[in-house]
């Protein structure tokens, strides 16, 4: 939104004091972002989003091409970008076939720059990086993988997470530490709780029916848990969720806590050593 201000200066003008009218043009970055959810492969998200204000189009991970082209062909939408959070096939299998029919530009991990297809911006943590009139965060959350990294927007309330973090879950440890991988989380979980989590699996269900193990006696886990089998049945999704109800149900978010850590009969211990615990269950949970 621009706005525009106008108004004499207190100041004399020196010399011959004409008076001189300002005028500022103030940008403030306020703007929106309207996030479409493309379901491919057995339980992939992919997300293609627009900036109003730009007309600018990225799509988040996309596992394949072909959906994706035909939604935003739908819809009039011209893809700019590609935001890619690591370098798994299933994230970054449609880059370059999107990339050739638009012409776009692929944005993704430095650290992992040499696994990402076609990546030409490449973004740290820290970093800012301007999406149309939107600004995304970059974090650098690795854990699933070496390189991953998240796009917290802030203003829009929006945190592509890849497979950092799912609803009531977190990514499987692949190329990272218990160490890292709970850094990451708890970096995550400082955001604030009405933050959407636009996570790239659709795993909730499952996860639910480990977290409920971990903490028999959380209300609010068992009444989400209830939520998402129904919403299942009914063939919805649970992604986006919210990361306020994370914080309180998701057990890879609570190894902190004393509930989490006296359930897998670590009361007291260390956060890491029970996040390790924790995510070694789930490993084999059936
Ligand atoms: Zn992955
Ligand atoms: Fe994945």
């Amino acid at each position: 939104m621009a706005i525009l201000a106008e108004f004499a200066p207190l100041l004399p003008w020196p010399g011959d004091g004409r008076r001189i009218t300002a005028l500022l043009a103030l940008h403030t970055m306020s703007t929106t972002l309207d996030i479409v959810r493309i379901p491919v492969l057995s339980d992939n998200y992919v997300w293609l989003m627009r900036e109003p204000q730009s007309g600018a189009v990225g799509v988040v991970d996309p596992a394949v091409a072909g959906p994706i082209l035909a939604e935003a062909e739908k819809r009039r939408w011209k893809i700019t970008h590609i935001l890619n959070t690591h370098h798994h096939g299933d994230h970054v299998g449609g880059n370059l076939e999107i990339k050739k029919a638009t012409g776009c530009t692929i944005v993704g991990p430095r650290q992992d720059r040499a696994r990402i297809p076609g990546i030409d911006v490449e973004v740290d943590d820290g970093d800012r990086y301007r999406f149309g009139e939107a600004e995304a965060e970059i974090f650098f959350v690795p854990g699933h993988t070496s390189g991953h990294i998240a796009y917290a927007f802030r203003e829009q309330k929006a945190l592509f997470c890849g497979d950092t973090l799912f609803a009531l879950g977190c990514g499987r440890m692949f190329e990272g530490t218990p160490q890292q991988f709970w850094t990451s989380l708890s970096r995550l979980r400082a955001l604030p709780d009405d933050m959407r989590v636009y996570c790239a699996h659709e795993y909730t269900q499952s996860n639910a029916r480990f977290a409920v193990t971990v903490e028999r006696d959380n209300r609010k886990l068992i009444e989400r848990s209830a939520a998402i089998d129904a919403a299942r049945a009914k063939g919805e999704a649970t992604v986006p969720s919210l990361l306020g109800e994370e914080k309180a149900t998701n057990p890879f978010l609570r190894a902190d806590v004393p509930a989490v850590q006296a359930a897998v009969g670590m009361a007291g211990g260390d956060p890491v050593a029970v996040f390790a615990e924790v995510r070694q269950r789930k490993d084999t949970f059936r």
